[in-house]
């Protein structure tokens, strides 16, 4: 469904950014994934080549809130390529203290990764998507939606990654570029692991369908948005969540 198709995705050493990856090559993509570190992007590609040692893969680890830094990336990328088709914005951290005990360091910690990195990253590859009628795709979540008990700047955040989804995708639309999020429900990540066992097992029975999301059941809405069959949609947050709404 990508053959041909140049992706960037941030956050893609494990979890749901790591399971788009591998969707992504399966489908014939060449992608460059985006880590925080060089031991992480390096132990994600060696484990894909194990996989398939004839997957088109590279990886970077810029600091997602660095001009600069992007800038050379995308630059790189683009020289090694010709073109980038598709970026997506998946890297991001929750939270879950109370109001009381949120710290202005934790704020800008997550509005940094969460928000930031998401803004920064559209903005510096928007020339290479207007050349290539691009996709830009954004993991936003299904707290987007409802909020959530705790931890307020991470729902907040994905209200935020909604707002620029929706809005990118009026302003971008005349470029040929679309813009679309997933809102996935409570997924089987290192993310949802660290979270207290108290919180998530009530949570996991209140779900329509019974069962915990995988990351490749957001992968697959990924592969959707990202691809030709998607072509008339454009500013659509898609919920993958098994009809949780918590
Ligand atoms: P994860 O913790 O398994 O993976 C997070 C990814 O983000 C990793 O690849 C990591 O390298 C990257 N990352 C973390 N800090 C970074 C930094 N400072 N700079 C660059 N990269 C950094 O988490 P996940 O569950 O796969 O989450 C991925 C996305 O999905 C996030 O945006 C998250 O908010 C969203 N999400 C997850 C769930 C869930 O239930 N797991 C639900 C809704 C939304």
């Amino acid at each position: 469904m990508l053959e041909g198709k140049v992706a960037i995705v941030t956050g893609g050493t494990k979890g749901i950014g790591f399971s788009i990856v591998k969707k992504f090559l399966d489908n014939k993509a060449k992608v460059v994934l985006f880590g925080s570190r060089k031991e992480t992007v390096d132990k994600a590609v060696e484990e894909l080549k194990k996989i398939n040692e004839n997957y088109d893969v590279m990886s970077f680890y810029p600091n997602l809130t660095n001009e600069e830094e992007l800038k050379e990336c995308f630059l790189n990328i683009n020289n090694i390529y010709g073109h980038i088709d598709i970026l997506v914005n998946n890297a991001g951290i929750s939270s879950h203290t109370k109001i009381e005990d949120f710290s202005v360091s934790e704020y800008d910690k997550i509005s940094d990764l969460n928000i930031k990195s998401v803004f920064m990253c559209s903005k510096l590859i928007v020339p290479y998507l207007k050349e290539s009628k691009g996709v830009i795709l954004n993991t936003s979540s299904m707290v987007s939606i409802h909020g959530q008990q705790s931890g307020v700047m991470y729902p907040a955040s994905k209200f935020a990654v909604n707002g620029i989804t929706k809005s990118l995708a009026r302003e971008l639309a005349h470029e040929g570029i679309r813009v679309n999020a997933v809102a996935p429900g409570v997924i089987e990540t290192d993310m949802v692991k660290a979270l207290p066992k108290e919180m998530i097992e009530p949570l996991i029975k209140t779900i329509p369908l019974g069962r915990i999301g995988q990351p490749e059941d957001v992968a697959n809405a990924f592969l959707f948005l990202a691809s030709d069959m998607a072509s008339y949609i454009t500013g659509v947050i898609l919920s993958v969540d098994g009809a949780a709404r918590n």
